[in-house]
């Protein structure tokens, strides 16, 4: 089974720079029936990239598709064929740094497209972590968990996700050096605010290559998909405030 994917819009952006980023994407909360978000919100679930793109469209009548049964499939796998799922991963890591090699790209890395599983945790061959075994090459994730053994992984970048509901745990990722996306409820067109929170915002849908990031920012991202209509807080929507103060 081929578990990484390439070419979303956004990545291609970061081909421009000169990084080809591949992406897993497994089935998100639940829906495989096996967690794979701990620190997942109701208003994140329910708007969840998962449902953005390709993965977001059904024949009328249906509620799945090719690619959320594969998303599905893929997680299973992961947690009950864990070995053959790490092999398949690591083969599917080495053709990607040979695929852009060749193309005269730096590969890099996204394991959790549509989830929040603590990689670092599972070992890929016996005593070594994705991150060991690769460690000239660079991951990196959005989370919204905490406390996350990451401090001593170099090649290893995390930004921390706000979602309604987890503002204590935001201002903890702040004192933590964490930089955190906000997805805020604007159309593309209009331009993101200069600052929230206090803190300078730097545009996340420039690119997806969150380890190139400025420190101390928030990384702006526009709603997509079924977040275009969040009501539930995890969009934040600064024009409206701005307009109604
Ligand atoms: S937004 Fe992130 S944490 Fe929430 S359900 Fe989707 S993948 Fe999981």
């Amino acid at each position: 089974m081929k578990l990484l994917s390439t070419g979303n819009p956004k990545i291609l952006k970061g081909l421009k720079q000169g990084f080809n980023t591949y992406i897993l994407h497994l089935a998100p909360a639940n829906l495989s029936g096996y967690e794979t978000c701990p620190k997942r919100t109701a208003g994140c679930t329910s708007a969840c990239l998962n449902t953005a793109g390709r993965g977001g469209m059904f024949k009328k009548g249906e509620t799945t598709n090719m690619i959320q049964n594969a998303r599905i499939r893929k997680t299973k796998m992961f947690f009950e064929q864990r070995q053959d799922f790490m092999l398949a991963l690591k083969k599917d890591i080495e053709l990607g740094i040979k695929q852009s090699k060749k193309l005269g790209l730096i590969p890099v890395f996204r394991l959790n497209g549509t989830s929040d599983l603590a990689w670092e945790k599972y070992d890929m061959i016996p005593g070594q972590n994705v991150f060991e075994c690769f460690p000239d090459i660079q991951f990196y994730d959005y989370t919204k968990i905490l406390g996350r053994k990451v401090k001593g992984i170099a090649n290893y970048h995390l930004t921390f996700s706000a979602a309604d509901g987890n503002d204590a745990d935001v201002y903890r990722a702040i004192a933590e050096g964490y930089n955190v996306a906000t997805v805020f409820g604007m159309k593309k067109t209009e331009p993101m605010p200069e600052t929230y929170s206090g803190r300078t915002v730097f545009n996340g849908d420039d690119s997806d290559l969150r380890f190139l990031d400025p420190k101390n920012v928030v990384v702006g991202l526009y709603a997509k998909g079924k977040a275009k209509k969040d009501t539930s807080g995890f969009v934040k929507y600064p024009t409206f405030l701005m307009k109604a103060a």
